[in-house]
């Protein structure tokens, strides 16, 4: 992510007085007869929304939901969200526009917010399609993005229409790639990689570009087993993914090759079968029977991870480092998530974690501290824009809004 991102803050407040705001937001959130069960996008949007309307703008908001053929579906639309978006903005009167590309004259007559309906209505959305764009565009004098999360995508709303506004990323999307940057575009050295969770094959290109980054890169979670068969370990009947040895073992030459130092575990938490409230049975490498299966990292090189974490100076984390949903196998999770977030409250490491099952691993870690938002220095929620960034792909959306 090179370049610098045109900011909202950075336009003296003048320039907001009575701008009218095309605002693209990620509002995908899940709903079950009408309630939204998990409405942390609609919370990470406020503070944008709230900005920009404190500053004078009138604001369009925008957002794609669900998968709608193209076509108006009442089973996609967004409507249900104006009362929510009503309450969260403490009893901000909200409009409704029942299509994204309705005419603009009079649209801010009644209230200076608007949600616009589903932008998946129209193919033109996905397909990036120019006059669609425009079509947004229309009656708008700025582009505000903060739906990092829709910025793996080259839709319509986040790359076309940044060509024909000017285009600002709004104050979550800016955090969001400034945590990103800061973790392995610019880090403070050494850096250090925490890469988890049950298999390489989802995860091969993200390890290939990260080794080319890191001081150190920590393998752990069933995925470690790979490449602890690749090193000729006996592994007993441990998840393992043989038909990538050559892979891990071609990750392993270029990371020596690149000064990136890979850390596997030498002692395990094995088990013949996973069950809950068993005892936790923690065995060297060189001990493992035909039958175990590893479920988890043992407490030497827990101790390892720790003390190798506590010479870094930056952090990325994604992926669990063993069967975390099980008692007693989520023991490394736990207690490395502890210390990262202690050396993070300390002001030693600056931390990073996301994709996939790594929130809801790190937050069971960090239950009674208040959860992983509150003590590591960034979260992502983004999943695939986070996971792609990690592979090192350009992504499309801040690509668009980079000068
Ligand atoms: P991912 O979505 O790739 O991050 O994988 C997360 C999943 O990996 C979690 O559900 C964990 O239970 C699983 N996992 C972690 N360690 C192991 C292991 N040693 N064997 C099997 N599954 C594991």
């Amino acid at each position: 992510m090179d370049g610098v991102l045109p900011k909202i803050t950075d336009k003296p407040a003048s320039y907001w007085q009575g701008a009218r705001v095309f605002v693209r937001l990620d509002l995908n959130v899940p709903l079950e007869n009408g309630v939204v069960t998990d409405s942390t996008r609609i919370d990470r949007s406020l503070s944008t929304i709230k900005w920009l309307h404190n500053a004078g703008a009138k604001l369009a908001l925008a957002s794609h939901f669900g998968r709608p053929k193209a076509k108006p579906d009442p089973e996609f639309s967004l409507r249900p969200l104006v009362p929510i978006l009503f309450e969260a903005l403490g009893g901000e009167d909200i409009g409704f526009v029942d299509d994204c590309l309705a005419d603009r004259q009079g649209i801010f007559a009644k209230h200076s917010i608007v949600l616009l309906e589903n932008l998946r209505y129209h193919a033109g959305e996905e397909a990036n399609d120019e006059a669609f764009a425009q079509g947004l565009a229309s009656g708008f004098t700025a582009y505000v993005n903060d739906a990092f999360s829709c910025a793996h995508r080259a839709h319509a709303s986040v790359h076309a229409l940044t060509k024909l506004l000017p285009s600002f990323a709004g104050l979550n999307l800016t955090a969001e790639v400034e945590a990103l940057q800061a973790a392995l575009d610019k880090p403070q050295r050494p850096v250090m990689a925490i890469v988890g969770g049950a298999k390489i094959s989802t995860k091969l290109s993200i390890l290939e570009h990260l080794v080319r980054k890191l001081d150190y890169l920590v393998i752990g979670g069933g995925m470690a087993n790979t490449f602890l068969a690749a090193r000729g370990f006996k592994i007993g009947k441990s998840l393992c993914e043989v038909e990538l040895l050559d892979q891990a073992n071609a990750i392993m030459q270029k990371a020596v090759s690149q000064g990136c130092e890979i850390i596997l575990p030498h002692d395990v938490a094995v088990a013949k079968e996973l069950s809950h409230g068993t005892n936790r049975q923690e065995i060297p490498l060189k001990s493992m029977g035909e039958d175990d299966r590893i479920f988890d990292v043992g407490a030497v090189s827990i101790a390892e991870v720790i003390e190798k974490l506590s010479q870094s100076k930056t952090l990325l984390w994604n992926g669990p480092m063993g069967v975390f949903e099980i008692e007693p196998y989520d023991k490394a999770t736990n207690q490395i998530a502890l210390a990262a977030a202690k050396l993070t409250q300390a002001g030693k490491l600056t931390s990073v974690a996301g994709g996939g099952d790594t929130v809801a691993a790190l937050n069971h870690a960090m239950s009674a501290q208040g959860g992983v938002e509150a003590n590591f220095s960034y979260v992502s929620t983004a999943g695939g824009a986070f996971l792609e960034w990690l592979e090192g792909r350009q992504l499309p959306g801040i690509a668009a809004l980079m000068r």
